[in-house]
């Protein structure tokens, strides 16, 4: 399923069909008409239509993979089922608005200041209310299958994954993925979504003998080495950050930012990644010095 716009590339909607023949969505993308068109013709394809739709389950709150839910649900009368940390996050965005970063705090110079606020402003996220929520350890209510929930906080504070016990697939959603590495603390208050990540990984790499369909990219086997060399990344980088606040202890988000070795280079990071990256920086910098973070 497209996204309107920016990295990463399209985000996978799974479909299962359970013994009764009707269809369960896992992340059904975001909610565009073109994705809405896509769907339906995706189960057409498969011998089924958008009102054998039973149930939608989102590994996280973020649009890419919720979007398409409440349209879905208004066709076909579908439950929607989402880990109760996602909602109460969805619920906060939507009674308090989209938070904006103090860019100027960050040091964000003046010619970048307007890109910057505007992509936050814009992260539109609509009102929704899961029919059940979700928590570790439960069995999705789909009928002939046992799709374990795995709660993996990390990427956002409610986020899961998706265990189908029989068939031996994972659904990591943006917990693990097999070309890029997510970004932490995207949704919900939390104190320590770097630790809490990392102790995540540490749940799902089990499951190694699992092939592994994530969120985006490919579906891929090897989900230990995987989540290894997340673990690596996530840890490595925060260690960066940390020298680079040892040699300058007052620099700003900005500063920081710019030194920091990133995949594609600090100029290649433009609007969507760029802020991305300042949030990130920003997240390293508050836990290293012993603040709270704060990301929606
Ligand atoms: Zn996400």
């Amino acid at each position: 399923m497209p996204l309107p716009a920016g990295p990463p590339p399209n985000s996978f909607c799974y479909v299962i069909e359970d013994a009764a023949g009707d269809v369960h969505l896992i992340d059904p993308g975001s909610d565009l008409d073109s994705n809405w068109a896509l769907l339906a013709g995706a189960l057409h394809a498969v011998g089924s239509s958008v009102d054998r739709v039973a149930s939608i389950t989102a590994t996280h709150l973020h649009p890419d993979h919720l979007g398409l839910a409440e349209r879905v649900r208004a066709a076909s009368g579908a439950r929607v089922l989402m880990h109760a940390a996602e909602q109460e996050t969805l619920d906060w965005v939507v009674a308090h608005g989209p938070i904006v970063p103090d860019y100027r705090a960050w040091g964000v110079p003046a010619d970048q200041l307007d890109t910057l606020i505007g992509i936050a402003s814009h992260r539109h996220t609509a009102a929704l209310t899961a029919d059940a929520l979700i928590a570790d350890g439960d069995v999705l209510p789909i009928p002939g299958r046992e799709i374990r929930v795995l709660h993996t906080p990390g990427h956002t504070a409610g986020h899961v994954v998706l265990r189908d016990v029989e068939s031996a697939l994972i659904f990591t959603g943006d917990h693990v993925l097999p070309e890029i590495f997510p970004g932490i603390g995207l949704g919900g208050q939390t104190p320590d979504p770097l630790g809490d990540y990392v102790d995540s990984l540490a749940r799902v790499e089990l499951f190694d003998d699992h092939e592994v369909c994530p969120g985006h990219g490919h579906r891929f086997l090897g989900l230990a080495q995987r989540c290894a060399q997340s673990r690596a990344h996530q840890l490595s980088r925060s260690d960066e950050v940390a020298r680079i606040l040892t040699a300058a202890p007052d620099a700003s988000v900005w500063e920081v930012a710019k030194q920091v070795s990133w995949t594609d280079g600090w100029e290649g990071l433009r609007s969507f990644r760029l802020a991305a990256a300042l949030a990130q920086t920003h997240m390293r910098i508050s836990f290293i010095r012993g603040h709270d973070t704060m990301g929606v």
